[in-house]
């Protein structure tokens, strides 16, 4: 038996978060330790490790999030200034090994992004 990735135990209510959006395929809430004003992580309900783990199969499914993202981007009004950011191994810090792509926006901020990685 394969334990639960903590994103799947979120998508079951075992844990909770402030979901933003949810369809059949993927969730989207809003990440615990905010980097900027605005960062959610939009997360396939299928629980891919890694970006670099996604077959041919699951083409469909990316292309879904790739959707998702404009579709909250334009629902939390940050369609004009948002970065997407996905982590990709340990050594590029990914921390939860559930594949997730970060939203973040500076919105309601005078800051302008840096190079700084996440
Ligand atoms: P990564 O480092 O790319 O794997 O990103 C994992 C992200 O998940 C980090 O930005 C964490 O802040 C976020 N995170 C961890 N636990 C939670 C949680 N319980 N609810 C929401 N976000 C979380």
């Amino acid at each position: 038996m394969t334990t639960a990735t903590l994103f799947t135990r979120i998508m079951n209510k075992e844990i909770p978060a402030e979901i933003l959006y949810e369809d059949d395929l993927c969730i989207v809430i809003n990440d615990i330790a905010p980097q900027a004003p605005v960062h959610m992580l939009v997360i396939p309900r299928q629980p891919i490790p890694r970006l670099a783990d996604a077959c041919q199969a699951d083409r469909e499914l990316l292309g879904h999030l790739m959707w998702v993202v404009g579709e909250v981007a334009r629902l939390y009004d940050i369609e004009d200034a948002f970065r997407l950011v996905v982590n990709n191994g340990a050594d590029a810090g990914q921390t939860v090994f559930h594949l997730h792509l970060h939203i973040l926006a500076n919105k309601g901020s005078d800051e302008t992004f840096s190079e700084a990685t996440l």
